[in-house]
C-alpha cells in the first residue's frame, strides 16, 4: 500500500486551525439491526436516547454552530420519536441535514415525512444481495428491508419531482468488507436500474472503529491493503454500469488516516452521541463533556486539548495503513472511553 507521507493534522489544533464545520449526531443506540461493523455497537447496549426538550436543545446548539452540513445517524435514527421535530427545526434554521438509515422501518408514511424535513436521506447496503447484505447486517432479511425502503424513497422522489416540489437528495452508502466485496458492479447497475431517482451511490471500505477494531473482525474483513488501492481506482469503472443519472464514488478511505494531507476534513466534524456527550475525535470513545451542560466552544478547545496530547498525537501519527487504525483504535478506546464503554467493550473482546 503506497503510504501518505505528509502529516494532515495540524501539530498543534486550535479553534482557528481547526473550526467545527461538521457535525455528526447519534440520536439513538437503539437498532433493529446487530451489524458486525458497527461503529457505534448500537442494538446492543442502552439507548441513551434524550427526552425531546433536551434534543431540541441539542439541535439548537448545532444551529448556534452554523454548520456547513449535519450527518444524523445512531443507532437507527428512525426510532426517535422526536426525530421529525428535531430535523425540522434544523432544516428551517438552514442547516443542510442528511439522515442515515438501514431502511428497516420505511414505510410510505415515513418517506414522506422525510421529504419535507431533511436535505439527504441515505440508505446503507453493504451486499450486493441478501445472502452478503444480512451477514453482515446480523439479520434475515434486512437486504429485502432496504430494497423495500428505496422503493418507498424513490416514489416519494419522483412523485414530488413530477409536481415540480423539492424532495431529499437520495443515495446509497455501501460499506466493503471482505465479505462484500464481489458484485459491486452489478449492485450498480441494478440499483440504478430499479431505483432511477438514487442520486449517487458511495462505495468506501469499512474502518476499524467500534465493532470493526476487534482483531477477529479486523483479520477477517478489513480490505487488504491491496484491495484498499484496487477499490480507490475502481471508481470510473463502478460509475460506467450506472444505468441512471446516479453519481458512483469510492470514499478513499486512506484519505481518512491521520498522515493524510486531506485528513484534516474529518477533524473538523463535531461529534455528538446520543446523550449529548460530545466526543473529542469521531473515530474514538474519548468524550469531553455534555453540550447539555457546557458551551460548544468549552467543549471543543477541550477536544482540541484531548488531540494534541502528546501521547494521542504519536499514536495516531504512527497509523500508516487500517491495520494499523485497528490497533490504535483499541488502545485509545480502552484507555480514554468512559467506565460504561470499557466496561462494554470488554465484554466484547470477552465474546470475541
Ligand atoms: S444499522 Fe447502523 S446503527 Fe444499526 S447495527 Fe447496523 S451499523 Fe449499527
Amino acid at each position: 500500500m503506497e503510504t501518505l507521507n505528509s502529516p494532515g493534522i495540524p501539530a498543534q489544533q486550535t479553534p482557528d486551525t481547526t473550526p467545527i464545520e461538521r457535525f455528526v449526531w447519534d440520536l439513538t443506540y437503539a437498532c433493529p439491526l446487530r451489524c458486525l461493523h458497527c461503529l457505534s455497537e448500537s442494538g446492543r447496549r442502552p439507548s441513551s436516547m434524550l427526552h425531546r426538550d433536551d434534543a431540541l436543545k441539542v439541535a439548537d446548539v448545532i444551529i448556534s454552530a452554523k454548520p456547513k452540513r449535519l450527518s444524523i445517524g445512531g443507532g437507527e435514527p428512525l426510532l426517535a420519536p422526536w426525530w421529525e421535530k428535531a430535523t425540522r427545526r434544523l432544516t428551517a434554521a438552514g442547516v443542510p441535514t442528511t439522515i442515515f438509515t438501514s431502511g428497516w422501518l420505511m414505510n410510505e408514511a415515513i418517506a414522506r415525512r422525510l421529504s419535507s424535513s431533511v436535505t439527504g436521506v441515505a440508505v446503507s447496503v453493504d451486499g450486493a444481495g441478501d445472502e452478503v447484505h444480512d451477514l453482515i447486517r446480523g439479520r434475515a432479511g434486512s437486504f429485502q428491508k432496504s430494497m423495500a425502503s428505496l422503493e418507498h424513497l424513490n416514489r416519494k422522489k419522483q412523485e414530488l419531482r413530477e409536481r415540480g416540489e423539492s424532495c431529499y437528495r437520495l443515495g446509497v452508502e455501501y460499506t466493503v468488507t471482505r465479505s462484500g466485496w464481489e458484485g459491486k458492479e452489478r449492485f450498480v447497475e441494478e440499483i440504478s436500474t430499479r431505483f432511477p431517482e438514487v442520486d449517487y451511490i458511495t462505495f468506501g471500505a469499512v474502518i476499524p472503529e467500534g465493532l470493526a477494531q476487534e482483531e477477529k473482525f479486523a483479520s477477517r474483513e478489513l480490505l487488504s491493503d491491496e484491495q484498499l488501492v484496487e477499490l480507490s481506482e475502481s471508481e470510473a469503472d463502478l460509475a460506467s454500469y450506472a444505468r441512471s443519472h446516479a453519481h458512483v464514488s469510492v470514499t478513499d478511505a486512506r484519505l481518512f488516516l491521520p498522515t493524510s494531507p486531506l485528513s484534516v476534513e474529518g477533524e473538523t466534524i463535531a461529534h455528538i452521541e446520543a446523550s449529548g456527550q460530545l466526543r473529542a475525535v469521531t473515530n474514538y470513545e474519548a468524550k469531553v463533556g455534555s453540550v447539555l451542560e457546557e458551551p460548544l466552544d468549552v467543549l471543543w478547545a477541550r477536544a482540541l486539548d484531548w488531540r494534541n496530547d502528546p501521547f494521542v498525537s504519536q499514536q495516531r501519527n504512527s497509523i500508516r495503513s487500517l491495520d494499523d487504525w485497528a490497533r490504535v483504535t483499541r488502545l485509545l478506546d480502552r484507555r480514554y472511553g468512559s467506565a460504561a464503554d470499557k466496561l462494554r467493550i470488554a465484554r466484547r473482546s470477552d465474546a470475541a
